[in-house]
């Protein structure tokens, strides 16, 4: 990759192995400039090298690409989310996925569809907002049989009285998956800059970007995909959007104990709960108001997976809005709330709890989300100016399906799917949707 600057002809202009990007800046075509280069960004470029061939399109991130928030990613799908917009959004993106995979060979990019279990210590409660419908019958299976639980599911604590168990459900490699995208986006005439973009000035009926590269350029359209710095770029375009960003954190550790069978799917622990500390630290963290937040309830979704050798575990409880940061704050004892509360359905894991395996690795990043977990993606009150995320915690899985239906926004000449009013901007303006805002009490995250 290049980062050659040079004036041409009184502009500034990139030059990377593929060439200068001087056509896009002097042409009569179009130029369009995505603004991030995560998943949400190249998938974006990819949708528009589909949909409207020929259109120039440069993608510019201050990191390389891939490499921030989505470099964080749990990298796991499902296709069950508690409303038919998000269920119908990314059950469309497996699809795409799936469609990627036939057309660029399956070696592009894995997706292991290794399952969903989830699990409650109350035989009657109604997981998660799934419920079946007669298509499910095939991919949702709902165990409440103790005795077969304990045969299928020796590890779970004898407690556990439900397993509903997700099959259209696993694993992606989304850096496999985002190389495919943005490489076959650079074929299309994608170019990608790198830089951090400092000032974007509204000239006519064109947008001029200013990085800290001290390059500039011209273009015609933009398309906002910054993750966590959505507002930073909206703010200097005089614009904001209703998104908090909250700190989530995951960790591997070996498995020196084999607790975890490699091919247990990915589990979710559905109950609320109180972590269950030892009485000493019990009276330590009382004893002090900065710790009083561990003995509060927790919600339900602390998460394990199989990783290589190793356990991936998470628990996205985290709720305060945070202001973005390019390095990712650690939390020490993050490891410790998690594995005693994993403790609670997986009892041998308790014993990593009092002697961590090491090494630990702890990484962490931000979901950008609205209120109701839905994402932003479509045109904004700006002219020429498109939004592509609040991806959350499944912006992996939903990629595609974002990315084509901001392409779509764009250029489409096929109607837009049903959710993409669910998904627009100025969807808080728009009665309809208001109303269906108010009935929603799951958000889905994990
Ligand atoms: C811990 C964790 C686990 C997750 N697990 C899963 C999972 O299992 N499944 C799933 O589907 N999703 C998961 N997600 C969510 C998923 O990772 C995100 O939704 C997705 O990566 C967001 O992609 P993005 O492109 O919107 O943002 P990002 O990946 O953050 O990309 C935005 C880009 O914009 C760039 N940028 C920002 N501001 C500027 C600027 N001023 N100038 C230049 N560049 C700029 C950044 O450098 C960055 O590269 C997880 C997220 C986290 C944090």
């Amino acid at each position: 990759m290049g980062r050659h600057i040079k004036n041409y002809k009184d502009r500034f202009v990139y030059l990377s192995r593929e060439g200068p990007i001087s056509d896009q800046l002097m042409k009569e075509q179009e130029t369009i400039a995505i603004l991030g280069a995560g998943i949400a960004g190249v998938a974006t470029a990819y949708y528009i090298g589909q949909t409207k061939p020929g259109v120039k399109v440069v993608l510019i991130d201050k990191n390389l690409p891939l490499s921030y928030t989505t470099s964080k990613s749990g990298e796991n799908y499902r296709n069950y989310w508690p409303q038919q917009c998000m269920q119908q959004f990314i059950g469309h993106s497996i699809d795409l996925m799936e469609a990627l995979r036939v057309r660029y060979g399956s070696n592009a990019f894995e997706m292991n569809q290794s399952g969903y279990n989830f699990i409650t210590h109350t035989a009657d409660k109604y997981i998660f907002g799934i419920q079946k419908t007669k298509g499910d019958k095939d991919t949702i299976q709902e165990i409440t049989d103790a005795a077969t639980i304990k045969k299928e599911f020796p590890y779970l604590d004898k407690g556990i009285q439900k397993v509903v168990s997700l099959k259209n459900a696993g694993k992606i490699d989304v850096q496999a998956l985002g190389n495919l995208l943005h490489r076959e986006a650079k074929k299309r005439g994608t170019r990608f800059i790198e830089g951090e973009v400092l000032t974007i000035d509204c000239k006519g009926s064109t947008f001029h970007i200013v990085l800290d590269t001290k390059s500039d350029l011209t273009v015609d359209k933009l398309v906002i995909a910054a993750g966590p710095f959505m507002n930073h770029i909206a703010a200097m375009l005089g614009m904001r959007f209703p998104i908090t960003n909250t700190l989530q954190h995951k960790f591997i550790i070996p498995d020196p104990k084999k607790i975890i069978p490699r091919d247990m799917p990915f589990t979710i622990y559905t109950d609320a709960q109180y972590v269950n500390w030892p009485e000493e630290e019990k009276a330590f963290f009382t004893a002090d108001e900065k710790w009083h937040w561990l003995l509060q309830e927790f919600p339900g979704g602390l998460h394990i997976k199989p990783d290589g050798h190793g356990i991936k575990l998470g628990w996205a409880f985290e709720r305060a809005d945070a202001v973005p940061t390019w390095e990712i704050p650690k939390s020490d004892i993050f490891p410790q709330v998690v594995l005693r509360g994993a403790s609670r359905f997986i009892p041998q894991l308790g014993e990593y709890a009092e002697t961590i395996p090491s090494p630990l690795i702890q990484y962490g990043g931000f979901y950008t989300r609205t209120k109701e977990n839905w994402p932003l993606i479509g045109p904004t009150e700006l002219s020429n100016v498109y939004l592509v995320g609040a991806l959350s915690g499944f912006g992996t899985m939903g990629a595609c399906a974002a990315g084509e239906l901001c392409a779509d926004h764009m250029y489409g000449k096929k109607a837009l799917p049903g959710y993409a009013a669910h998904f627009h901007p100025s969807r808080y303006n728009d009665d309809t949707i208001i109303r269906i805002l108010r009935g929603v009490n799951s958000d889905g995250q994990l």
